[in-house]
């Protein structure tokens, strides 16, 4: 679905990405890990175009990105495929970014309305289906102020589902969460993992990471450092610095 080669980013004179290689494809499980400022939330960004990159390429289900102009001036040129990319790439933050004003049912059903132009009654209905998947069905009339933590990291989620994306994107979703409510996310990730989503997850938490990746990518620096299956990753890694990057993190 996502293919990236040799993707270079910088902000300005601070080179964030080095040259990173990325391959989901359906039903991958990819997550990425690696210490403070390695740059993983910058890759996840330049995934779905919402950060610009110098160099390299990134391919949708087949489909290049195509840029104009180079290095820090080069752009996407077509503004349909990245809002194509984009609404097919939904993307969870580790703050939740729901609307405050706005209830939790219409949180969810505010993009599929207004971006993609779906049809209200028949989105509403989708938006309640994933509002239950993710356990909160109960939730559609409180506001965000008025959920825990968990349960609104799961509306975002169920927000995400909502827009019927190719792929979901996580930046760290249960770091904002006290460690019970982390478990609730956990597991409607674990369960989206087990529904063949193709998932990519920078996380800091091993465990989960062990337990439903296909593929783990460790970040060091701007490139990367060791990737392989879990087993090979955690049970048996190689480089130097990702054996003290877990030994830190245990
Ligand atoms: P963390 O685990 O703390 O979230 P990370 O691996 O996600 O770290 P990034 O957020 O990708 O790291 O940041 C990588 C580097 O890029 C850091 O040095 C950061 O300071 C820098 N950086 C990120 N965003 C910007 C920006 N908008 N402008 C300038 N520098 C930035
Ligand atoms: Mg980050």
């Amino acid at each position: 679905v996502i293919e990236i080669t040799d993707l270079h980013k910088s902000f300005g004179q601070l080179e964030v990405l080095k040259g990173v290689n990325i391959t989901a494809h359906r039903g991958d499980v990819v997550s990425l890990i690696g210490s403070s400022g390695s740059g993983k939330s910058t890759l996840l960004r330049c995934c779905n175009l919402l950060e610009d990159s110098q160099q390299g390429d990134i391919c949708f289900k087949g489909e290049p990105v195509r840029w104009r102009g180079a290095g820090h001036d080069r752009r996407p040129a077509d503004p349909k495929q990245v809002l194509r990319i984009r609404t097919n790439l939904s993307m969870v933050f580790q703050q939740f970014n729901l609307w405050a004003h706005m209830t939790i049912l219409q949180n969810v059903m505010e993009a599929p309305v207004t971006v993609l132009g779906r049809d209200r009654a028949e989105v509403e209905k989708a938006a309640r289906h994933y509002l239950d998947k993710v356990g909160i069905g109960d939730k559609c009339d409180a506001y965000p102020a008025q959920l825990s933590g968990g349960q609104q990291q799961r509306a975002a989620i169920a927000r995400g589902l909502c827009m019927e994306p190719e792929a979901l994107l996580f930046d760290e979703p249960t770091s904002a969460l006290d460690p019970e409510l982390e478990q609730e996310v956990i597991k409607v990730i674990k369960d989206l993992a087990a529904e063949g989503r193709t998932m990519i997850i920078v996380t800091h938490d091993m465990k989960m990471a062990a337990d439903i990746s296909s593929h783990v990518v460790f970040l060091h620096q701007g490139l990367i450092e060791e990737e392989g299956p879990p087993d090979a990753l955690f049970g048996a890694p190689k480089s130097e610095r990702l054996r003290g990057f877990l030994s830190a993190t245990q």
